[in-house]
């Protein structure tokens, strides 16, 4: 065993970070009151070019939100894609609709348009495309579905914060992007999240919710269920401070894979993430998919990578293969199979050296060889 170790992921905190959430603590704004939080989703608001930024307590709690703002309910259909983090079902599930599983495009790993259209139902109500390891969804087409079958889109871009579809920021196309700040993403606030929209209406809900669904005339008057989904000033400063410095974080997850492309060029057996003509991906996670005719296994190359120092992660396992959502349907998705038995996610954080790129290369190579 190596006494080397590169972890997968790593928050990137600076005296910047530190400053602020120092200035928060002895501000004694330390709950969900505080200029910290306005400035941050006013922030947030402008990077992504949308009028409203509501932040939560999680990105999950965010999906939840957003779902309940659009009025998603008992015997609803919201369709995901099969190979995601499990929130995107969850927050579904936590409404009482159900989540339906559908395959993802070989060329981007997110939601397939077509797998889309052959599984709306008339109970269907909304799309979740998830812009998955920072790569977007081909929203234009996904859209159109949408359009025609009068569904909601929500945007999960927990994990593509700046990346960009068509010259637009992922999270600034559907009805709701929802965004997590969990300690492993692109922007972190530890535990967190933001929901953005540009409807006002949809604003108005995602608020009062948030907030125990107090009645704004009438304080401690409640007159339907609400939540206490509010993210803290401690949390909003730390944020904030990630956010002023997003370009580096983003610069720093583009330098890094360009690296690893430009070593592993030119060997075989092996790809990294997709990359399309149409949209900016981020990179949230360098992916190393496995041929299919590749002489180590997926598990064989993460134990010899574990031996050489190298943690990885496998990809999502799809959702319908979970005992959590047996009774789920369309649970047949060859491309999402496919996809989680091959893939592995390498050491992606912004604090990477790029001595251990090389490293890395060099060990993936060895191990193929
Ligand atoms: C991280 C993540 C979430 C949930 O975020 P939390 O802040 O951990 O609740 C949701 N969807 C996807 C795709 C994620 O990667």
């Amino acid at each position: 065993m190596s006494n080397i170790f590169i972890p997968v992921s790593e928050p990137n905190i600076t005296q910047k970070e530190v400053d602020y959430v120092l200035d928060a603590v002895r501000s004694g704004w330390i709950s969900s009151l505080g200029e910290y939080i306005s400035k941050f989703e006013d922030k947030f608001a402008r990077f992504l070019g949308v009028k409203y930024a509501v932040s939560v307590s999680s990105g999950t709690a965010g999906l939840h939100l957003a779902l309940l703002a659009i009025g998603v309910g008992q015997g609803d259909e919201v369709i995901i894609p099969d190979l995601t983090f499990v929130a995107t079902a969850n927050a579904v599930t936590y409404t009482g609709a159900s989540p339906v599983m559908v395959d993802v495009d070989p060329l981007t790993w997110c939601i397939d348009p077509l797998s889309i259209i052959k599984a709306v139902t008339p109970r269907t109500r909304c799309i979740i495309p998830v812009h998955l390891y920072g790569q977007p969804a081909d929203m234009d087409t996904i859209g159109d579905i949408a359009r025609k079958h009068k569904l909601v889109v929500i945007e999960d871009s927990a994990e593509a914060h700046g990346a960009l579809y068509k010259g637009k920021r992922t999270g600034s196309i559907g009805a709701c992007g929802v965004f997590s700040f969990y300690g492993n993403k692109i922007v972190t606030t530890g535990e967190g999240g933001m929901v953005t929209t540009n409807d006002k209406s949809l604003f108005v809900r995602l608020e009062f919710l948030r907030d125990h669904a107090m009645s704004k005339e009438k304080r401690y008057w409640h007159e339907e269920l609400g939540f206490n989904y509010r993210l803290t000033n401690l949390q909003a400063a730390l944020g904030l401070a990630q956010l002023e410095r997003i370009e580096e974080l983003l610069e720093k997850k583009k330098q890094i894979f360009n690296l690893y492309r430009d070593l592993l060029k030119d060997v075989k057996m092996i790809s990294l993430n997709p990359q399309v003509s149409w949209a900016e991906n981020v990179f949230w996670m360098v992916c190393l998919l496995l041929d299919k005719r590749s002489p180590v296994s997926r598990d064989e190359m993460a134990l010899k990578l574990k031996q050489a120092g190298i943690d990885t992660r496998p990809f999502f396992y799809p959702l319908s293969k979970m005992p959590l959502f047996k009774n789920a349907k369309n649970v047949n998705n060859p491309i999402s199979n496919d996809l989680s038995a091959r893939g592995l996610n390498l050491p992606s954080a912004t604090t990477l050296k790029l001595s251990d790129v090389y490293y890395i290369a060099k060990t993936i190579k060895e191990i193929l060889s």
